[in-house]
């Protein structure tokens, strides 16, 4: 044993990606102590700019757009007590099939093993015990989402160190009421085409899949509030719009999938309900 806290990793796409998936663990392990360092990959410079502006509208700036969620991200970083965080500085790809894919200096551009370096020196310097990111979908399927998952196991690969690693995901019967809440809180929301449809029924996995559910339903108001430091992008209004309490209901639980686990443990019989069970 070392006298080194205890550090849980986790490398998200774009600055507000850290408190959709994980705001509630990160604010959850700070509390208890754990060192909490997150690595951000990309600027977030397609996202929305002022007034809603899309990638090509007129009054859409990329680097002013970038620089608002950078400060986004830092008041994020504060409400969730992120002990450090880490920004790879990649320009943000945007949506697959948009011309950003191919832009110099996308992340979707970079060549795996180049970002993979860096995040490994990221690693080597932190020595995280556990490490998150998305499955090699990237949970929905963004190129940056993609290439977060892609980079972060090819660095695990560069190191000798063992944490371990865990795919953020959603149980269907999760994915189930969070359409509905939609439905409820955004009225004019267009029926889903049938194949947009089908996509979204790919999206997480089946309750008996996922190996860890993590309890930060008292950590709920933080991940509310660290959204609300994102409140530039459109798609968080919907999470706002709900209010804390009904969010707390539907978000107070993080679940994820546990790839790899070095700590000799048994694989439960049960579901895990701690990142670091068997670590400490
Ligand atoms: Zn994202």
């Amino acid at each position: 044993m070392t006298d080194r806290p205890l550090t849980l990793m986790a490398v998200h796409a774009h600055p507000d990606d850290e408190a959709t998936g994980t705001g509630g663990v990160l604010a959850r392990y700070a509390a208890e102590g754990v060192r909490t360092v997150l690595v951000t990959c990309t600027d977030g410079g397609c996202g929305d700019g002022p007034g809603g502006a899309k990638p090509g509208d007129p009054g859409h700036d990329p680097a002013a757009v970038a620089a608002m969620r950078r400060k986004e991200l830092e008041a994020s970083c504060e409400v969730l007590r992120i002990s450090d965080l880490e920004m790879l500085d990649y320009a943000d790809s945007g949506m697959i099939g948009w011309p950003s894919n191919d832009a110099p200096g996308s992340f979707w551009n970079t060549p795996v093993e180049e970002g993979a370096a860096r995040l490994a020196e990221l690693i080597e310097h932190y020595r995280p015990d556990v490490v998150v990111t998305y499955d090699e979908n990237g949970f929905y399927g963004h190129p940056d989402h993609i290439q977060a998952h892609r980079i972060t196991m090819a660095a695990l690969e560069m190191t000798a160190l063992t944490p371990k690693v865990y795919w953020t995901t959603m149980p269907r019967s999760m994915m189930q009421r969070f359409g509905e809440t939609m439905r409820e809180f955004q009225e004019d929301m267009p029926e889903p085409d049938p194949a947009e449809a089908a996509a979204m029924a790919e999206i997480g996995l089946p309750d008996d899949q996922i190996t860890t559910w993590v309890d930060t339903t008292a950590f709920s108001d933080q991940k509310f509030d660290a959204l609300a430091a994102h409140a530039s992008q459109g798609e968080n209004i919907f999470f706002l719009r709900m209010g804390k309490e009904r969010f707390g209901e539907l978000m107070g639980t993080e679940t994820f999938v546990r790839v790899k686990d070095a700590t000799g443990s048994a694989v439960p019989e049960v579901p895990e309900t701690d990142l670091f069970a068997g670590l400490r």
